[in-house]
């Protein structure tokens, strides 16, 4: 059947919407080569210094980017990115977003000029329903994406869009949202959660701000749940977070560097497995725990 047969069928069908749907995401597709499946990661980016000092996550950072088949493009969510309703970065060229205050020159001096994919977040938009995916000019990367991709990618050589994570969704949408972006793994999709799973910044030992295996006794026991929840399979435990033990709501006083996480996991399937990195406390009330499913 020619292009021209297929629309002229779809003007009559009483599937219209869908198959409009379909044919967009077709449309929208046709730049990315099928692969095989890509993994998923969450990284635990900390502080914002992990951009440009040379320390043991960034050696983790760069560790695990040595065996990952060569993506077409990065999807990538990131806690500081957090609006009313769900959002993607649709520009040719990003900009570099230093969003945070109090350091050094060298940290606001960084660029990472990856290029966008407004073809990748069309394809986004059309594969997920019924949330609307408002496709954005304004942002660009921040630095949950930017000063971890940067030790993955150094060269900046993978185009990069940001997924926002819609504050008035629980826990339990965005685990369903992130499904529908199973597809995109066979496109090629490194899709990346950038947080926290432990992340209580009003609580950190700035005296002891580079210790790590340095944790309070809460963040201990938090992030022990965490990792059996999550490396048992057990993920409705992690969905229903705030029912948790006290522990777990010093380690996520608010949900900005957790819901990456259930981003990541909303990925996996059954055939693949989950293996930690990078996973350490530090300054008492953070861990760097970051994992990849493959
Ligand atoms: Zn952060």
């Amino acid at each position: 059947m020619n292009r021209l047969h297929f629309l002229k069928l779809l003007s009559v069908s009483p599937f219209l919407s869908s198959m409009t749907n379909l044919n967009e995401f077709y449309t929208a597709a046709k730049g990315f080569k099928n692969t095989e499946k890509m993994p998923v990661l969450f990284l635990g980016h900390g502080s914002p210094m992990n951009a440009i000092e040379e320390n043991e996550f960034v050696l983790g950072f760069r560790n695990i980017a040595k065996d990952l088949p060569k993506p077409n493009a990065i999807l990538c969510v990131s806690a500081h990115w957090f609006t009313k309703g769900t959002k993607i970065t649709a520009m040719e060229t990003p900009r570099t977003i230093h969003d945070f205050g109090g350091f050094p020159q060298a940290l606001f001096d960084v660029q990472y000029p990856a290029q966008g994919s407004p073809e990748l977040a069309k394809m986004t938009k059309e594969i997920v329903s019924p949330t609307l995916i408002d496709l954005d000019e304004n942002w660009g990367l921040d630095h949950g994406a930017w000063s971890v991709i940067k030790h993955l990618y150094p060269e900046a050589n993978i185009p990069v869009v940001q997924l926002s994570i819609d504050y008035t969704k629980s826990a339990r949408q965005h685990f369903e949202l992130s499904q529908q972006l199973q597809n995109l793994r066979n496109k090629g999709i490194l899709i990346i959660g950038s947080g926290n799973i432990v992340h209580n910044l009003r609580l950190v030992d700035f005296a002891n701000i580079n210790k790590v295996d340095y944790g309070f006794d809460w963040a201990i026991e938090a992030r022990q749940k965490i990792n059996d929840f999550i490396l048992d399979g057990n993920f409705e435990e992690l969905i229903a977070y705030e029912k948790q033990s006290k522990a777990f709501q010093l380690a996520i006083p608010t949900p900005d560097h957790y819901l990456p996480l259930i981003y990541t996991l909303g990925l996996k399937q059954n055939n693949e497995n989950i293996r930690l990195f990078n996973d350490k406390l530090l300054a008492g009330s953070l861990s760097m725990t970051s994992l990849k499913i493959e």
